[in-house]
């Protein structure tokens, strides 16, 4: 597939995998993905299994992911995980905003804001989500609720930051229900968010910027979503929990 930027898969684990079945499906999946160049490829699992896997991984062309960070550097933070430790095990893209944190954890756009420029201070790239929700959709505030989570989770950024974060556009309403947004819904906003950050920041950036579509991506639907012009990449959930099908979608997304 002939793209203008090239294409980045994640895989975001959530709060699964031991340390023990972390390491099964990374050797599975070295199997499969190791010695693919087409595309970018990441792993993001859950804190406590990030150093077996960064060894697991070394020599290969699968990359790692943090799920969360915090903005902070360090301190009296309980419970938190800073760049720098994420560092220690070669993390190089951090999910940040996800829906499921923004719900559970109340985070807002200044919060994710914050954590993104922690990010890039320590050269670590963002993978920030925005989406809407259905109810959302429903009232017709898509573009507005996704226009405000972007200018405000992308705050005080540099045009360079921004050429080296990555955007996922995941509406909450197609997270974990098997419910996918359509190739055209899908490309539909992707080139909205592109305009967004064109008038933003200029057509330059824009045009450099990454953006993945995440809601129940599957083999089978990975191939024409990936074949939209404004779609980069994917943010996989559920569908990354096996070798199998997570491996299909990066195949199939080629
Ligand atoms: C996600 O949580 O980022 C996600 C896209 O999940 P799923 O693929 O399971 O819908």
């Amino acid at each position: 597939m002939n793209k203008e930027r090239r294409l980045i898969i994640a895989g975001n684990w959530k709060m699964n995998k031991t340390v023990a079945e972390a390491l099964d499906l990374v050797n599975d999946l070295k199997r499969e993905l190791a010695n693919l160049k087409e595309v970018d490829v990441v792993i993001c699992p859950p804190f406590t299994a990030l150093s077996e896997v960064s060894k697991a991984i070394v020599d290969t062309n699968i990359r790692l992911g943090a799920q969360n960070m915090s903005e902070h550097n360090f301190g009296a933070y309980t419970g938190e995980i800073a760049a720098g430790m994420l560092k220690e095990f070669i993390v190089r893209y951090v999910i940040l905003g996800h829906s499921e944190r923004r719900q559970y954890q109340q985070e807002s756009d200044e919060c994710v804001a914050k954590k993104t420029r922690a990010a890039h201070a320590a050269s670590i790239r963002p993978i920030v989500c925005v989406g809407e929700t259905l109810a959302q959709r429903e009232a017709g505030q898509t573009e507005k609720v996704v226009g405000d989570q972007l200018r405000g989770s992308l705050a005080g950024l540099s045009a360079g930051q921004l050429e080296e974060t990555i955007v996922a556009y995941e509406p909450v309403w197609a997270i974990g229900t098997g419910r996918t947004a359509t190739a055209q819904q899908a490309q539909a906003m992707h080139a909205f968010i592109r305009a967004q950050l064109a008038a933003a920041h200029g057509e330059l950036v824009s045009r450099r910027v990454r953006i993945q579509y995440g809601g129940s991506v599957k083999p089978s639907n990975a191939r024409e979503l990936m074949g939209q012009p404004d779609v980069d990449g994917a943010l996989v959930g559920g569908a990354s929990l096996e070798v199998r099908s997570f491996s299909e979608i990066v195949k199939n997304s080629i």
